[in-house]
């Protein structure tokens, strides 16, 4: 393979197109096959990434192999910890760049990724240098069959080389969610970011070299998934764990290439997530908070509530007023003053979306708003946008109350008891999220605790302390991450028993 500069590499990027190499080693290689990267507000090429190859590969496992029996496999814990800080600090001074980067790949709004994705991305660094630092170790000690003494106690080693594979909703947040403890437990990765967003991965890359962090501890691979470099790397025998985010179907694939050699996984997967409206409930203060939960990101986001049950006596209330906000949003360029809608991710995806909203006409729902594409004039005409839709008048039943759709539409259900809210809400293959809406702080404890799932949020949505478990339950995942969650999935414990 031949290296490529990282000075060349920015001179490539004054060019009309940005070009996103495959990054091993601290260095941009060249080799595989180009593939464009779009514009999802215009449609339009953006970028151009190059698909990894086998070789490409094997030659990023090899390099994070390297780093775990080099300099990063030694490193003091406070030295790694202020590499990490040196990351969160160069993604910070870097922003522009990244908010740039995100922007192109995913068409949302400036003000979303600016107060959501980048920040995020450089916390996630640092909540995880912190979170490493502050655990305490376990030791027993114990009498021994001959009345002597013995004393155990554990220590963390990382597990070795991870492989992080990664969506295109959240990608520099989602991503460097993992990478972050992952690192921090002094693992070494290979990142296989989404073919849809492979741009803030790779930044990272130039951060990552800039700070200082050993070259092969951050790699990244781009490419797809089936019969390319996704599949390339979790079935890579030289991967010792994966932690991936995607869909469930995915996950069950990657399962079935990770078992022959047994590897660790963590899996955040889809999810299909209820919100419960009491009729008790601050009702304005439920409208604007699912409003936002089930439009933010136009409904790209795995937390996002695709079913809403509504206590009857409240129902009216709360669709006129999710109706209203629905038609308040602004569908457009991401850049454009006042916008705060964007597009779907790809032309692919927006048919799926339509898809369903043909679908649930057919099922009986009665349209309150939505259902069909904005017209959009100049650049954005050619984006893919659909628009902010929801319904009534579907049983539970229906394959839209059933089927993740993702995208920024809700059917909204009546019922009539807390008993029957609760059997709706968990009747469904997916655990991932819920959101409870009452003023009554045993009704809200009672029925959050009653929800099957990784993360209920009581009168909040996507109010996240990074200290705390999340992941799913039933189809939604396996396992836990976050605070010491991660730390447990990205180390492995070793029990010194000595006999005193
Ligand atoms: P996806 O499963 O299609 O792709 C995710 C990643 O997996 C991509 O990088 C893709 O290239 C790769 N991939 C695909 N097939 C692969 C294979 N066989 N082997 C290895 N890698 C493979 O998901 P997506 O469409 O990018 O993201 C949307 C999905 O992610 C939704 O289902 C959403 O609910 C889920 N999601 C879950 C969470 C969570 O925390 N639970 C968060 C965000 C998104």
């Amino acid at each position: 393979m031949t290296e490529i500069a990282v000075p060349e590499r920015q001179a490539q990027e004054a060019a009309a197109l940005r070009h996103l190499r495959n990054f091993v080693g601290n260095r941009f290689v060249a080799g595989g096959t180009p593939f464009p990267v779009i514009d999802p507000a215009t449609g339009r090429q953006h970028a151009t990434a190059w698909e990894a190859d086998a070789a490409i590969v094997d030659a990023a496992v090899a390099a994070a192999r390297a780093a775990l029996e080099g300099p990063w496999g030694t490193m003091t814990l406070a030295k790694r910890r202020a590499l990490l800080m040196k990351v969160a600090d160069g993604i910070e001074a870097r922003f522009d760049e990244f908010l740039a980067a995100e922007i192109a790949d995913t068409g949302k709004p400036h003000g979303l990724a600016s107060h959501l994705d980048i920040p995020r991305g450089a916390a996630n660094f640092r909540v995880f240098a912190d979170v490493v630092a502050a655990l305490p170790s376990e030791s027993f000690e114990f009498d021994t069959p001959d009345g002597g003494k013995a004393i155990n106690y554990a220590i963390r080693r990382p597990l070795g080389v991870v492989a992080v594979v990664s969506p295109w909703n959240l990608p520099l947040l989602l991503m460097t969610w993992k990478v972050a403890p992952a690192l921090a437990c002094g693992n070494a990765v290979v990142v296989k970011p989404s073919e849809e967003t492979p741009s803030t991965a790779t930044l990272l890359g130039e951060v990552m070299a800039d700070a200082g962090v050993p070259e092969g501890v951050y790699n990244v691979v781009h490419g797809f998934g089936p019969g390319s470099a996704g599949e390339l790397l979790v079935a890579h025998p030289g991967v010792r764990a994966i932690t991936f985010t995607g869909e469930t179907r995915t996950g069950s694939a990657i399962m079935k290439n990770a078992a022959p050699y047994v590897k660790a996984l963590s899996f955040e997967l889809g999810g299909k997530n209820a919100a419960l409206v009491f009729a008790d409930a601050d009702i304005d203060a439920a409208v604007a908070g699912l409003s936002r939960a089930v439009f933010l990101n136009t409904g790209q986001v795995c937390l996002a509530p695709e079913r809403i049950y509504v206590e009857r006596s409240v129902l009216d209330a709360f669709v006129a007023g999710m109706k209203a906000n629905a038609e308040a949003l602004k569908p457009g360029l991401p850049n454009d003053p006042g916008v705060d809608f964007g597009p779907l991710i790809s032309a692919e995806h927006q048919r799926k979306v339509l898809d369903y909203y043909r679908v649930a006409q057919e099922e009986g729902a009665r349209v309150v708003t939505g259902g069909g594409v904005p017209t959009l004039a100049g650049d954005a005409a050619s984006g893919f946008f659909v628009e902010p839709t929801l319904w009534t008048g579907l049983p539970h039943s229906a394959r839209v109350c059933r089927e993740e759709i993702f995208g920024p539409c809700a059917a909204i259900i009546a019922f009539d008891t807390e008993a029957e809210a609760v059997r709706l809400a968990n009747d469904s293959p997916y655990g991932l999220a819920a959101s409870v809406w009452t003023r009554d702080l045993s009704r809200g404890h009672r029925v959050a605790a009653a929800m099957e799932v990784g993360i209920a949020w009581v009168n909040s949505w996507f109010l996240r302390d990074l200290r705390t478990p999340f992941g799913g339950a039933k189809l939604s995942g396996i396992g836990r991450e976050g605070g010491a969650h991660s730390i447990n999935f990205y180390s492995e414990p070793t029990n010194i028993c000595i006999k005193l």
